[in-house]
């Protein structure tokens, strides 16, 4: 039967295949085996089973050694439940059917049947077998420790599966059923921003999330994959079911499961028209992005990674506007990049760039950027409110010193700007500089090689918007943080779903703090640009040009259609019309009337 489940919009475009649904564990590789290496693959999950199996045995040996006292009845008891589980036939068939029909890896068959049965489980009614989920999830944790010291002889071969001309044949890939074509979609309650950058070159045609808001990190890092995602659809993950077929549509926020071929069909007319659409605006590519009244404006790039730098050229930006240099940190377990790892993948960047600027943000971490799953910050009430991005890195004078100077030495290679987040008090500012300073001097005392580099500041606090002349005394660009600046203007957790029709960068007092930021750069002849989600927004493009916005940084994907209307745009007539919309009352009416 097919129903529809309302989210929030995320990623344009639509995808069309079949549910994934992840159970707890992500940290798995997902990729598709070769069709000759389907025995191996199953012979490769046998070892590993019986090898639990015998470690099993061993322990029951040990415990029947013990007395009573020392090893209790219910342990021994517990291990006959996992060597119960381990020669469970719905376990082994399930999971080899996942390899042999789908063509998954060992451990993504392996998660997915253990999804289909934690299902099964959690609708039982008799409390003792429902608490045996418990029992079966340690069963397969054991398996995938095991596997992880057995390699698999098969080579991932995830990467460029689906491009979007796969992704676009929409009613057609139901005829592919049982083979690898199969689009598929990945359903889950909620992905770490780190869980989702690990499937930035994976299977995956669509996401969706139970959780989060349009601006969230794992948002954010959807966004930038170009594919069509869907957050904030609270109960996705439990109303879709493993194999299910799904639309997800990233433009109105919604996911349908189960459609009916009237609706496929739509969807897939919908899916070649935006095809077409993104054909036709790729030949902007090396148009210059220039108004109508010869105004230059300057679209440059968000980036995750050192590798995103090909995307970041390939869609025409004329530089990286933000690297968001913590994901280099994320997904660790503790291990931080030494000065050396980050050293190359920031010379990679700048590289990669061939001689555009890349302006490399210092880390920031927190809120709902943790740096691995094991470190999300329950222990206190407001997490974005507390020891994040450059609160943490003067908290850490050690770690950040080691990024300082990796930047710094990567500033030899190319044209790197630093960009500070979220400072607000002077004294930050002063200890932030100073830190850079001291850098220098331990390179200088090294003798080691490092570049000239410009300093610039986030400003995404409301406090800094409200002390621009202190920012713009001490740093030579600023570039505004939008989506943490609505959040801390507003009071609205920009990863909550539940306020997140509150979440509105049309209110009067975002704007003005946007257009005073704006204003006061350009009176100073200091660049500034917005990096934050309102840069690569089209509906903000013309109000942004209005304000005196000439540099603007977004995801790759955006950046096209942001030029469209930058080449539309006469800048003479929008910054009267701007006024306007800054001086109403509500001024996301005046927006959507347009000029
Ligand atoms: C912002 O806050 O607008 C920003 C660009 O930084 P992040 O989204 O990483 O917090
Ligand atoms: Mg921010």
């Amino acid at each position: 039967m097919t129903f529809a489940i309302h989210g929030l919009p995320v990623a344009r475009g639509v995808a069309i295949g079949r549910a994934v649904l992840m159970a707890g564990r992500v940290d798995v590789a997902h990729y598709f085996i070769d069709p000759m290496q389907v025995d191996a693959e199953i012979a490769r999950l046998r070892t590993s089973r019986d090898a639990v199996v015998d470690e099993i045995h061993r322990l029951q040996q040990t415990i029947a050694a013990m007395g009573p006292k020392e090893a209790p009845h219910e342990l021994s008891a517990l291990l006959d439940v996992h060597l119960m589980l381990l020669q469970d036939q719905d376990l082994v068939a399930g999971v080899k059917h996942w390899i042999v029909d789908r063509m998954y890896n060992a451990e993504w068959a392996l998660m997915t049947q253990l999804e289909v049965l934690s299902r099964q489980f959690d609708e039982m009614e008799d409390e003792y077998l429902r608490e045996r989920k418990a029992d079966l999830e340690q069963v397969a944790d054991r398996i995938l420790r095991d596997m992880k010291g057995v390699a698999s002889p098969i080579q991932p071969q995830q990467q460029g599966r689906r491009g979007p001309a796969q992704r676009q044949q929409g009613q057609q890939d139901l005829h592919l059923e049982g083979t690898t074509d199969v689009p598929l979609v990945l359903i889950a309650h909620d992905l770490s921003p780190a869980d989702m950058l690990q499937f930035k070159q994976s299977v995956f045609a669509g996401f969706v999330t139970d959780v989060g808001g349009r601006t969230s990190h794992t948002a954010i890092v959807a966004r930038s994959m170009d594919i069509p995602a869907v957050v904030g659809a609270r109960s996705a993950s439990q109303l879709v079911r493993q194999d299910d077929w799904v639309i997800i549509d990233g433009d109105a926020g919604v996911v349908i499961v189960d459609p009916s071929p009237i609706i496929l069909a739509e969807y897939g007319f919908k899916q070649r028209q935006a095809e077409l659409e993104r054909g036709r605006l790729a030949r902007l590519k090396h148009t210059p992005a220039v108004t109508l009244d010869g105004e230059k404006v300057d679209l440059l790039a968000n980036i995750e990674l050192p590798e995103d730098a090909a995307a970041a050229l390939e869609a025409g930006a004329v530089g990286v506007g933000l690297f968001r240099s913590e994901f280099l940190f994320m997904g660790r377990q503790g291990h931080l990049p030494d000065e050396e790892e980050q050293y190359h993948a920031y010379r990679r960047a700048v590289e990669g760039m061939q001689g555009l600027p890349v302006t490399i943000r210092t880390i920031d971490v927190g809120a709902d950027k943790p740096l691995d799953d094991t470190r999300r910050d329950e222990a206190h009430l407001n997490p974005a409110l507390g020891l994040r991005a450059i609160r943490w890195s003067l908290a850490e004078p050690a770690m950040f010193l080691t990024q300082l100077r990796a930047l710094l030495r990567a500033a030899a290679h190319g044209k790197v700007n630093i960009l500070v987040p979220m400072l607000a008090h002077a004294s930050e500012i002063r200890q932030t500089l100073s830190l850079i300073d001291f850098a220098r001097a331990e390179l200088d005392n090294r003798g080691m090689a490092y570049g000239a580099v410009a300093v610039g500041a986030m400003i995404e606090i409301p406090a800094a918007a409200l002390t621009l002349p202190t920012f713009l005394k001490y740093f030579d660009f600023l570039s505004i943080g939008t989506n943490d600046l609505i959040q801390y203007t507003l009071a609205i957790d920009r990863a909550d779903e539940s306020v997140a029709h509150l979440y509105d960068p049309a209110h009067p007092a975002v704007l003005r703090l946007v257009a005073d930021t704006i204003s006061a750069c350009r009176a100073q002849g200091k660049p500034v640009s917005v990096c934050g989600e309102m840069a690569g927004d089209v509906n903000f493009t013309r109000l942004l040009l209005g304000m005196g916005l000439r540099g603007f940084s977004m995801h790759p994907a955006q950046i096209l259609t942001v030029k469209q209307e930058v080449l539309r745009a006469d800048t003479s007539r929008l910054a009267p019309w701007a006024q306007e919309v800054l001086a109403a009352e509500e001024p996301g009416k005046l927006l959507e009337a347009g000029l």
